[in-house]
Order: structure tokens, then sequence, then C-alpha cells
């Protein structure tokens, strides 16, 4: 048996039982773990405010047995939070939609539970506190944390130079399938020819250019989201369910 503890973000409750919830986080040092809290479902459990989607907290677990995950999941037993996104978030439609998907897409990134994923974590943060904050439009923060999810996980679109022979950009047509933009003698059946300004868009977004993404028009914000989801979704092999109802522009 043993006490261990961590930063998480909650990514999602689950109901068990009368009074109890499995609490599923993403930890900076333990990667994804789900964990049981007891008698949060209680009107009057501060504790189950707490560990409510979008929380940024300090939890203390006790694991039974050896291993993080095995005959049964750890407890939760303390919790302090650090930041309670939830409140703006959840309270504005835009920012919610954003942030539900940003979750889920966490999620998916992080496969397989207990192993360290310091990027996704940090990169989630980051991504809920600009959310929480509404300095940024709700569907860039979601776009900019997409694109970036996808580079972490190894599948950076390319939105400059050619992605299969490296011919410097701007190059015109683009395909999820071979990773970006390409150029005319690398052009794939399927291809398509995105406006500039949507490309250039999803390459400030890709490096955290938020002035030069700020001056993007809407028809671009939405044709660049269009394209960020279609790639996702192919990489993902199935959609996230969440995107359907994030409202563009
Ligand atoms: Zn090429």
């Amino acid at each position: 048996m043993s006490l261990f503890r961590d930063d998480g973000i909650v990514l999602r409750t689950q109901k068990l039982g009368e009074a109890d919830r499995i609490i599923t986080l993403l930890t900076r040092t333990h990667g994804r773990v789900r964990a049981v809290a007891r008698g949060v479902r209680r009107t009057k459990s501060k504790f189950g405010a707490r560990l409510e989607p979008f929380s940024h907290v300090d939890v203390q677990f006790f694991a039974r047995g050896s291993e993080l995950i095995g005959r049964g999941l750890p407890l939760c037993t303390q919790t302090e939070t650090i930041a309670a996104y939830g409140q703006p978030i959840v309270g504005d439609y835009a920012r919610y939609t954003a942030g539900t998907a940003m979750l889920e897409t966490a999620e998916r990134f992080t496969d397989h539970e207990g192993e360290p994923n310091v990027q996704q974590y940090l990169l989630l943060v980051g991504g809920l506190r600009t959310l929480a904050s509404g300095e940024r439009t709700p569907g860039m923060v979601l776009d900019a944390f997409l694109l970036r999810s996808l580079a972490m996980g190894g599948y950076a679109p390319s939105f400059e130079d050619c992605a299969k022979c490296g011919l410097p950009g701007p190059n015109r047509f683009f395909s999820i399938a071979a990773g970006g933009v390409i150029c005319g003698d690398c052009r794939v059946p399927g291809s398509v020819v995105p406006s500039p300004e949507a490309l250039r868009l999803l390459g400030a977004l890709l490096t955290g250019d938020w002035p030069a993404a700020e001056a993007a028009e809407s028809r671009h914000v939405r044709e660049g989201s269009g394209l960020v989801s279609a790639y996702l979704h192919w990489h993902l092999e199935r959609g996230l369910r969440s995107l359907r109802f994030v409202e563009k522009g």
C-alpha cells in the first residue's frame, strides 16, 4: 500500500454506486490516472466540488497493491484546488464546447494509463488557463491545442514546406494522408486547395503566433478549423464526439 501525490486536471467523472465517483485525471508525473473519490456525490461535499471536470487540483492518492492500476483503483484521499477553471469555462457555451473537446483529446492522446506525458499535461493546463481567461477566441484556443497535441503525438502537419519532398513553401495543395501541404509534383488524388490565409493561420496557431492568428478573417478561421478537425479525425481513426458541438467562427 502506498501514498502518492500529484497535480492533475480532471478529465471526467463517472458515477460509482450511491455516493462515489470514478475520477479520470491527467497528472503531471503519473500520466492518466483513474481513481475513486468516496462520498463526493453528497450535496455538501466540498471534496466533490473540487473534483469536477476542468479543475486543476493537487491530489493525494492511496494505492492498494504495488501497482498504480492493479487489482483496485487508487483512492483520492485529499484534494486541494490549484485553479478552478470549471466555473469560467462551464458558464460559457463556446468555451465549454471547446474545453470539452480539449479534455477528450487529451484523454485520447494519453492512451496508456500511468505512463507520464508531461508535455501533454502542460499543454492542457496552458490551454485551459487561456480558455478560462477569455482572452482568446475559444475555437482558436481549441485549434491551437489540437495542432500542438498532434505535433507532440508525432503527427505535426506541415503548412509551409512540401510534406513529401520538402520544397520550401508556400505550397498550394493539402493532403491529410500526405501530412499537410504538398507541391504540384507531389500532388496526390484527393488533395484540396485551401486558401493561403487559412494555411497561414494554421501555421500561426501551431507556432503560437497569436497576433497573426487573430488577424485572420472569420471565414479563414472556419476553413482552418475544418482542416484541423479533418486532420485530427484521420489520425485518431474515429472522430471526437465533442468536436461536432464546437461553434465555429
Ligand atoms: Zn513536393
